[in-house]
């Protein structure tokens, strides 16, 4: 009997009817995440219910020594979730109760699979939400969302993830349950919690996660800013947080990325902008006045061209409308687009965006840019059409290089979509030896098997207890002139 008939053998009776698929057809559907150019179908697919349920298919996954995969809605864009051939695909989809709301604790707990916007809509009418706000926040899940560490647009006000998570439930590699954290805000002792916010379900599967509700603001603002370039808007997105505004968000489209969402769901963005800023203000209401006015008068320092602030939710819905679907949108204007994710200081967002725009000249594709200006988290998109001979091949070239680019200003290979598969081979670019092996022990730690989730965020699968290699040259960031090695 293979091993993964072991675990089925083991698991089938205790399940309810339904849970375990074992069709080819079907498992074929889980076959990759958001980024469908990485595909396995998994040797089984297992929907659980309960935390209960995930510890029973991960103990069988330990005792017969196969690996396993925890997948939340699918909407990852690094490879994260993308199945094991010989391993078991846990579904989380299938945990989708809300189990508590307390508003005097500002609190909620959740099953993992519960959609991130759910939670939004169930708090909103008692005037509280979910603050971390991906683009896809309407599917994704905030167990994705914790594995992730997600961001969003607004999460240059309120942070990431990972600063609304206080709580959760682990079960770990080995199937044992575990509680970390849980309503305070802090606990003493090394932080757990933060160590598995952005672990891309290599330390174990969360099975509830509590997270803070945050008070709706008492106003909001939306502008939508058009400039002749890019250049202009970045100038104009450091002005603005240096004249001391901390806006929700502010988020950027090129040219191109405006061209598509037009296209995709008729923005009306200003005609003719080389770029648009989207800013939001929130809070008191006499403040975001005060900053609405300093807003319109940085941009007018860089030569804004129209300036519309939403006059009501109908107009700020389409203002975002147009942002949130720009990645999809692109699809409207290219066959192919590989969706990249890199940071860098914001301070420099005029002189790589022109760089990016060379990178593309150079490798023969075109590069749409729509992104979080106000932390500097580019999404470049690179165009290119599968069909054409040698297209893909540069427009992962094209990729790389933009990640070499975001390096090489001192910034990261990833600002909120994760290393997965995808770019686990950039991780020694950015990590000497040294920083990789420690975060392999830390690994091992938690799951010495490598049995979660294994072949995803490390560029090379070691065990642990294999000797480290020898580190040698410059951290990147030493070579930016960004960090000295004291
Ligand atoms: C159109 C679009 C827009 C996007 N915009 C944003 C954005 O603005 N900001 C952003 O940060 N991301 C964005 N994303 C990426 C993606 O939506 C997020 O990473 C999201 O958090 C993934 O959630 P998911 O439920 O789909 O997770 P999945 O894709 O299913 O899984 C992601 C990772 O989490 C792990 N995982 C899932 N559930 C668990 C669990 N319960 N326990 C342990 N590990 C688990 C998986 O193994 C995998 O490694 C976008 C994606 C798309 C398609």
């Amino acid at each position: 009997m293979s091993r993964i008939e072991s675990v089925l053998e083991h698991i089938e009776p205790r399940l309810p009817a339904g849970a375990i698929v074992t069709d080819e057809t079907e498992r074929k559907t889980y076959e990759c995440d958001g980024l469908a150019v990485h595909r396995t179908v998994p040797a089984l697919v297992v929907r659980v219910t309960s935390t209960a349920e995930v510890a029973l298919a991960v103990r069988a996954c330990h005792e017969f020594d196969v690996p396993f995969v925890a997948r939340g809605s699918g909407t990852g864009l690094s490879g994260g979730a993308q199945p094991h051939a010989e391993g078991v695909l846990i579904v989380m989809a299938t945990m989708r109760d809300i189990l508590d709301i307390d508003l005097i604790a500002q609190r909620a707990v959740v099953q993992p699979g519960v959609i991130n916007l759910d939670l939004s809509n169930e708090a909103n009418p008692d005037g509280y939400y979910f603050a971390p706000d991906p683009s896809s926040q309407s599917v994704c899940s905030i167990g994705g969302n914790v594995a992730e560490n997600s961001g969003g647009a607004h999460c240059l006000k309120y942070g990431f993830t990972t600063n609304h998570v206080t709580g959760c439930t682990l079960v770990t590699a080995q199937g044992e349950i575990v509680e970390i954290g849980g309503q305070a805000p802090e606990y003493p002792g090394y932080d757990l919690l933060g160590v598995l916010c952005g672990s891309e379900g290599t330390l174990g599967i969360v099975t509830e996660v509590t997270v803070r509700l945050t008070r709706l603001p008492e106003a909001v603002e939306t502008l939508l800013i058009g400039f002749d370039s890019t250049d202009a808007a970045g100038e104009a997105v450091s002005d603005i947080i240096s004249a001391g505004i901390m806006p929700a968000a502010i988020e950027m489209m090129d040219a191109l990325a405006i061209e598509a969402a037009e296209k995709a769901v008729a923005c009306n963005y200003p005609e003719g902008a080389g770029a648009v800023l989207v800013v939001e203000l929130d809070g008191p209401a006499i403040d975001v006045e005060l900053e609405r006015e300093t807003v319109i008068a940085r941009a007018r320092d860089h030569h804004a061209g129209e300036i519309r602030v939403a006059v009501d939710d109908v107009e700020r819905g389409l203002i975002w409308k147009g942002r949130k679907s720009a990645f999809a949108a692109v699809g409207r204007i290219s066959p192919d687009y590989i969706v990249q994710d890199g940071v860098i200081p914001r301070s420099r967002l005029g002189p790589v965006l022109a760089s990016i725009s060379t990178i593309a000249e150079e490798c023969g594709v075109r590069v749409a840019n729509v992104f979080h200006a106000g932390d500097g988290n580019l999404h470049p998109l690179v165009l290119f059409d599968g069909a054409l001979e040698g297209q893909a091949e540069l427009a992962e070239t094209a990729s790389g290089r933009i990640l070499d680019l975001c390096l090489s200003e001192g910034g990261s290979i990833t600002g909120e979509h994760g290393v997965g598969s995808d770019k686990a081979k950039f991780m020694p670019r950015m990590f000497t030896n040294e920083d990789l092996d420690t975060m392999q022990i830390l690994r091992c730690a938690f799951d010495p098997s490598h049995l979660s989730n294994p072949g995803k965020v490390f560029p090379t699968p070691r065990l642990c207890g294999e000797p480290p290699r020898r580190t040698s040259g410059e951290h990147p960031l030493q070579t930016a002139g960004k960090a000295e090695l004291f």
